[in-house]
């Protein structure tokens, strides 16, 4: 039975409350200066229920990066339009290497483990380009969100997109890479082009708990409507368990117990098939890439409600 919204408000405050003077935790990504300038003490919270609840926490309104938090709506957007000839690209396994890692892309023929490792998440992006100038599939990308949270205020921070495009030497490897292999279809710098401006947009957590919800309601809106299939919402939450935070996928299913997608930025969106689609936002990283107090924030929350998907 779901929660009661109070109920849900005092969980979201207890957690944020328990855990804020552990702020600062973990290192700020710092490959670009405009990620090194966030402040560290940042710690934001989101739940947004299938009932229609928004409850915050903390900075669950303050913009940042949301990197690869991006490759979930680039997923279902490339899923929706080449439907399962997608997987010919892209494989479903977890990749149990870094998310810039290149060493499995030579056995394999230039077809990445999943679509959540940048080389993936490359080609899905490549694959929106079809039929489109790079600056047409970027404003496919803004406005699926901007539809899915409801809000055309969501933009791409274009310094970030501007480092990130000079200093991605390995992005271009990786690229270059597949390219070789015939699985990348247009020329790498537009490819990546469009891929490191998806990574800038700038988020915050209850806009992006807003636009995961769907995955949380069978692929629907609240306000009703269809996004995506229920197969196909429920295959998306399948590869974001077993490959949404690199390799630290397994850790997090173990400590959490939800689907999520990671980013760089520290933004971690994380959903409760049934009930709920969480954001949490802490810049500071593990060792693995991936939000250490956001990880733990979703960890304590889902031990205080319940919500894993392996049982209460
Ligand atoms: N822009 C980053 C990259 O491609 C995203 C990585 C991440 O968020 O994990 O390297």
């Amino acid at each position: 039975t779901p929660l009661s919204t109070p109920d849900l408000h005092a969980l979201v405050e207890g957690v944020y409350a328990d855990l804020a003077p552990f702020r600062g935790e973990g290192a700020v990504a710092d490959y670009i200066p405009q990620l090194a300038r966030v402040d560290p003490q940042s710690f934001g919270l989101a739940v947004a229920t299938t009932g229609g609840d928004v409850i915050t926490a903390g900075d669950a309104l303050a913009p940042f990066s949301i990197q690869s938090v991006s490759k979930v709506f680039t997923l279902a957007l490339a899923l929706g339009k080449w439907g399962d000839g997608l997987w010919k690209r892209v494989g479903r396994e977890p990749s149990g290497t870094a998310f810039n890692s290149i060493v499995q892309l030579e056995q394999e023929k230039g077809i990445p483990r999943n679509p959540f490792i940048n080389a993936g998440a490359i080609v899905v992006t490549d694959s929106l380009l079809a039929g489109h100038q790079p600056r047409e599939a970027l404003g496919e990308i803004l406005r699926f969100l901007h539809f899915l949270a409801d809000d055309e205020s969501i933009v791409v921070d274009q310094a970030v997109a501007r480092s990130e495009q000079a200093t991605g030497f390995r992005n271009q490897a990786l690229a270059n890479y597949m390219r070789a292999f015939g699985n990348l279809h247009h020329p790498v710098d537009l490819t990546l082009g469009v891929y490191f401006h998806q990574c800038a947009i700038a988020m915050s957590c209850a806009q992006l708990a807003k636009a995961g919800l769907f995955l949380a309601n069978a692929g629907r809106l609240i306000t009703g409507g269809s996004v995506v299939s229920r197969e196909r919402a429920r295959r998306i939450n399948a590869l974001m368990l077993t490959c949404g935070h690199y390799d630290a996928s397994g850790d997090f299913a173990y400590r959490v117990g939800l689907p999520g997608k990671s980013g760089v930025g520290g933004g971690i969106l994380a959903i409760v098939p049934g009930q709920a689609a969480i954001a949490v936002w802490s810049p500071g990283l593990n060792a693995n890439g991936n939000s250490a107090l956001g990880t733990r924030a979703l960890e304590l929350l889902a031990q205080r409600t319940g919500w894993s998907v392996f049982g209460g």
